[in-house]
């Protein structure tokens, strides 16, 4: 039988991540493939306390509907925390989402006509890729250095067509290259959404995740317009099996969030946004922030100086300075999605670059990432990997 589907299903496959993950749940599997932070990382005890106090105090209400706009205190908590990245908003200009994921297929709702065209860079995250995907856009990618985006190649980008929509960025430790923007180009992107009227989507999972130097201000920082909406989440700084996220933006730009937030699902979970709100009130986020980076400052260091004595010659990597994930360029003949076969062979997995350009292509790549491994695995894992690799190259 074949029901008659929409035809936005023929642009949805499957997440390749999302299968490879079903085979890494194996105990022997080491995996740099998937996103997932540190299990150990997990406030797990504290998350019992406030379990309990949330129940027993407001019960009711964490069992209750709340607003779509989000749980009061945790919005409050939420735009002072964006002093972080340098972002002045008041509890006014954020919306609670479940998860950035959440975020992302709004953005694509409000802005997205079938064949309009999505900014974004080459290559982006995987997950907005499927998300905008549905909305049937055609991508137009962008090229980047180790500063960021090309600002030459976008502002060519952005005179010769006229149906932009969007630019669909991620300036901190990106998914998937683990590069970062230069602040100079942070700002020259805003100066170009003013110049040609397009909207900024701004997705920062990773800008607190910072190993060493200061916090970048968020591109949101240099808006002057109220074009840019900013997207986080407390995923990689907390815990993503909260679901929470959040859309940080100018009052009316907020408005088209918070309309289709109300036909998504009404709100976020009542009693996850209490929980949070509690564990920001009684405990130093900060300071748990902090625990995290300690452990995958660790596991870059170890992957990065593996990398460095087991790859041959001939691959090229990104070091992040932040993040979850490194990149890695192979040279042009080889290709990583027949590669990463041969690493399964031996239990090792990492997800092939080619997912990650919307356009395709780029099939000589792949991502890599340390936040879920042990030390010692990482170490196992990448020695296979070189092996693996030193046995294909020519
Ligand atoms: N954006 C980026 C760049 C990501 O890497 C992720 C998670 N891997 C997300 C958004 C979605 O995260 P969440 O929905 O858990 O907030």
């Amino acid at each position: 039988m074949s029901l008659n589907y929409a035809k936005r299903m023929d642009n949805i496959k499957a997440s390749e991540i999302r299968e490879l993950l079903k085979l890494t749940q194996q105990p022997n599997i080491i995996s740099f493939a998937g996103g997932m932070p540190a299990p150990e990382s997990f406030p797990i005890e504290e998350f019992i306390k406030i379990g309990r106090q949330v129940l027993e105090n407001t019960g009711a209400q964490a069992l209750q509907y709340g607003p779509t706009e989000g749980y009061q205190p945790l919005r409050e908590a939420i735009a002072k925390r964006m002093a972080k990245v340098k972002v002045d908003v008041k509890a006014e200009n954020i919306l609670v989402t479940s998860g950035s994921q959440q975020g992302l297929d709004f953005v694509a709702k409000i802005f997205i006509n079938p064949g309009d065209i999505i900014v974004c860079e080459s290559p982006t995250y995987l997950g907005a890729i499927n998300a905008f995907k549905a909305y049937e856009p055609k991508f137009i990618e962008v090229s980047t250095d180790k500063d960021g985006m090309n600002m030459e190649e976008l502002e060519e980008v952005l005179k010769s067509n006229d149906n932009i929509k969007f630019i669909y960025v991620i300036p901190d430790f990106q998914n998937p290259s683990g590069k970062t923007w230069s602040v100079e180009r942070r700002i020259k992107l805003v100066e170009l959404a003013n110049k040609y009227n397009v909207a900024v989507v701004e997705d920062n999972p990773y800008g607190e995740l910072r190993f060493e130097g200061e916090i970048l201000p968020a591109v949101k920082h240099f808006d002057t317009e109220g074009r840019v909406a900013f997207l986080g989440t407390f995923s990689k700084i907390l815990c993503p099996g909260l679901r929470l996220g959040w859309v940080a933006a100018a009052p009316e730009f907020l408005s088209k969030f918070i309309l289709v937030k109300q036909g998504a699902d009404l709100q976020s979970s009542t009693i996850s946004q209490m929980e949070a709100a509690k564990f920001l009130e009684l405990y130093n986020i900060d300071e748990h922030i902090q625990k995290i980076i300690d452990i995958y400052r660790k596991r870059r260091d170890v992957m990065m100086k593996t990398i460095e004595e087991e790859f041959p010659e001939g691959v090229s990597y990104t070091y992040p300075e932040g993040g979850l994930f490194t990149w890695v360029v192979l040279p042009e003949y080889m290709n990583a999605r027949e590669l990463a076969l041969k690493a399964l062979e031996q239990n090792v997995a990492y997800v092939p670059g080619g997912s990650f350009f919307p356009n395709g292509g780029n099939e000589n790549t792949f991502r890599l990432n340390y936040s879920n491994m042990d030390e010692e695995r990482i170490v196992e894992g990448i020695k296979r990997l070189g092996k693996v690799i030193k046995d294909a190259i020519r």
